[in-house]
């Protein structure tokens, strides 16, 4: 399956972060995934990335030309097709074309806004394609507890938080990954 990561571009987050990123990388190459991410060199993009070449799996980066062009990010080096789209939207949008399933990894706004985009366009019955969330260290307990309290206050509508899954376990994230994702019916959502 061609996995879309969504993660970290900071070089500065703890290495345990790095370690564990690039063993989803490795168990992705072995399991015969390949890899669509945002072609950044550094940080959780870099590592996932570092994974899936050592593991001989095929690397599709997309960067918008500016990141170059304005110095804002090293591309990763080792991409076996490189998109240069102008703007972040259409990079969106290649990644989610080219995907057949989301991995989110920890990350800051970037990867938050990945997140949700994918998750709205589910919820809006856009795409039925699994989104998985690498819940390293329980870096996002509290974005889901944010969520939970959400959806009992009624801001989310019930059925939303199933259309992902997480988990701490790499084993289980491919596992959930490569099962097709349950049927989704818009009738389906709830209010309240
Ligand atoms: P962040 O989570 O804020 O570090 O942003 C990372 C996410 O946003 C990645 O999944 C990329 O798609 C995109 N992104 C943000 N900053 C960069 C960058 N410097 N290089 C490449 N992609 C980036």
């Amino acid at each position: 399956m061609r996995i879309c990561v969504y993660g970290a571009a900071s070089p500065t987050i703890d290495e345990y972060y790095k370690q564990e990123v690039k063993k989803l990388g490795l168990e992705m190459a072995k399991r015969g995934h390949s890899l669509v991410f945002g072609g950044g060199g550094h940080g959780l993009m870099g590592a996932v990335a570092d994974g899936i070449h050592e593991g001989g799996g095929h690397i599709l980066g997309v960067i918008p030309k500016f990141f170059n062009d304005e110095n804002i990010e090293a591309v990763f080096e080792n991409c076996d097709e490189l998109i240069e789209p102008d703007t972040m939207r259409e990079r969106k949008q290649i990644m989610e074309d080219n995907a057949d399933a989301f991995l989110i990894v920890p990350g800051g706004i970037g990867t938050f806004e990945e997140f949700f985009e994918i998750l709205t366009l589910k919820q809006l019955c856009r795409h039925n394609k699994p989104i998985a969330i690498f819940n390293i260290n329980g870096y996002y307990q509290e974005m889901l507890e944010m969520l939970e309290q959400a959806t009992v206050k009624n801001f989310i509508r019930g059925g939303c938080l199933d259309l992902f899954h997480i988990s701490e376990n790499i084993d289980e994230l491919l596992a959930y990954i490569e099962k097709p994702a349950k049927e989704w019916k818009i009738s389906e959502l709830k209010d309240g």
